[in-house]
């Protein structure tokens, strides 16, 4: 069963539209990340973990406990020209079987990544990657994050942040380049399975102007209909830009912290508020 939609499209909300759980790479299962969003005052949520569902169930129930509304999401993995982009899909039908399949595939393909990048790390003299990734990640997927935690635990770095700039991110030495979902694709997935895909973080993939206007035409094209506007680490400069871009390509605007642990992350809710002259996404939800 969807979520009603009904109530939530007034002033009162508040929205924040991009978070974490133990289903992807937050610190807090799914219930104990809605308990926390009711404590910031966040009244209406969308769980988004990368390439999966599976925390929606656990996050539904508790929601209805305590009054808050839950919105179905997940932060999908895609490719458009090579880049590695983020869209997050917001409304969906969790219970969509094109959209199941597609994560169980992405399960496999985070697996075979993981296996690669252990693969590298013991080439740099860091052996046991894979068996504390696949311990820490039980059943959800596993993702850089908690290989980055892996390398901090066992000081093989100073910081999490670390373990990106010398291990894990694109060029460095445990990078393995994974074939995602392309774009267009992704976008299918989420408009077939009812929701509304938006563009995550769209300032992050420091894109030139010109590359980001053939972006927002694919993405529109594709039958993309938001943008991330205000995230959890937005700047009012970094808003007004992205506003401008939402406005330019009819894009709705979306808010969301992007949330992963407490006290390492920008916290639930903590959000500047989407301009007014902007058609904000929950409009577009059922
Ligand atoms: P994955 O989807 O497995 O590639 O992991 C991506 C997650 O790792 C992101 O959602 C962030 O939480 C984190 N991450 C990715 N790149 C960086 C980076 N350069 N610095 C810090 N964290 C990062
Ligand atoms: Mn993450
Ligand atoms: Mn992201
Ligand atoms: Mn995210």
């Amino acid at each position: 069963m969807q979520n009603s939609m009904a109530n939530i499209n007034n002033s009162l909300t508040n929205y924040d539209l991009h978070c974490h759980s133990t289903a992807s790479d937050g610190c807090l299962a799914p219930e104990d990340l809605v308990q926390r969003a009711v404590d910031k005052g966040v009244t209406a949520l969308a769980l988004t973990d990368h390439d999966t569902l599976n925390g929606l169930e656990e996050a539904q129930c508790k929601a209805t406990q305590l009054g808050l509304t839950l919105i179905t999401g997940i932060e999908l993995s895609t490719l458009w020209e090579n880049q590695c982009l983020h869209v997050v899909g917001i409304g969906i039908n969790r219970h969509h079987s094109q959209l199941i399949e597609a994560t169980k595939q992405l399960q496999l393909l985070r697996n075979e990544r993981a296996e690669k990048i252990a693969e590298k790390l013991a080439q740099k003299h860091i052996p046991g990657a894979l068996e504390a990734v696949k311990l820490a990640a039980g059943n959800s997927m596993i993702t850089r994050s908690h290989f980055a935690d892996f390398l901090f635990k066992h000081d093989h770095v100073r910081t999490h942040q670390d373990a990106f700039d010398r291990y894990l991110a694109k060029g460095k030495s445990a990078y393995v380049a994974t074939p995602w979902t392309d774009l267009n694709l992704a976008i299918q997935w989420i408009t077939q399975a009812d929701g509304v895909a938006i563009l995550a973080h769209p300032l992050r993939y420091k894109l030139t102007s010109k590359w980001m206007k053939r972006l927002l035409s694919a993405f529109k094209t594709a039958g993309g209909q938001g943008i991330e506007v205000v995230t959890g680490r937005s700047t009012p400069d970094e808003i007004r830009i992205a506003t401008n871009l939402a406005n330019t390509y009819d894009l709705a605007g979306s808010c969301g912290s992007d949330f992963h642990c407490p006290e390492q992350w920008v916290e639930l809710g903590r959000l500047h508020p989407l301009p007014a002259h902007l058609k904000p996404v929950w409009e577009l939800l059922r």
